[in-house]
């Protein structure tokens, strides 16, 4: 598989909010929940986890979006796309939905979350499958299985 060297760039649908990458991203994602489904408007979500060091906005000001909760999640204010989330208690990672990115071809899940409110049809490839989340213990493993691959 071939990952475009660093930095990357991505933005919104309509361009008002442009990212830059500069971290590799510690997982890939897919989540089934039903959350997901209803703020995706599709099957599942995907998530890259990016350090948050290496997360930057520099064009425009995404907004609160979803429930509006300790979670945050961060839409453009214009096309009202999904981008990312900031989970709560979570400051180290930004979770970016991966198809903000200008290039995302290589994106792959590699853990898929909340299978248990899967639709029936709904399969992603991800070699790790987990009925709602990994555990706490596990992350450390998963995420050094998914460093190995783009050595
Ligand atoms: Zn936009
Ligand atoms: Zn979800």
């Amino acid at each position: 598989m071939n990952r475009p060297e660093l930095p990357w760039e991505g933005g919104c649908r309509c361009g008002q909010v442009r990212l830059v990458i500069r971290a590799n991203p510690l997982l890939a994602m897919a989540c089934h929940c039903t959350g997901c489904q209803r703020m995706s408007a599709s099957a599942f979500s995907l998530s890259l986890a990016i350090p948050s060091e290496g997360f930057e906005v520099v064009k425009g000001e995404p907004v609160i979006g979803g429930l509006h909760g300790a979670t945050r999640h961060f839409f453009c204010p214009h096309c009202m796309s999904w981008m990312f989330t900031r989970g709560e208690g979570m400051d180290w990672f930004v979770n970016l939905r991966a198809t903000m990115l200008d290039e995302c071809s290589w994106f792959a899940p590699f853990v898929e979350t909340w299978t248990r409110e899967k639709l029936a049809w709904a399969t992603t490839g991800a070699p790790h499958s987990f009925a709602e989340l990994p555990p706490l213990a596990q992350y450390e493993t998963l995420i050094a299985e998914y460093a190995r691959q783009w050595v």
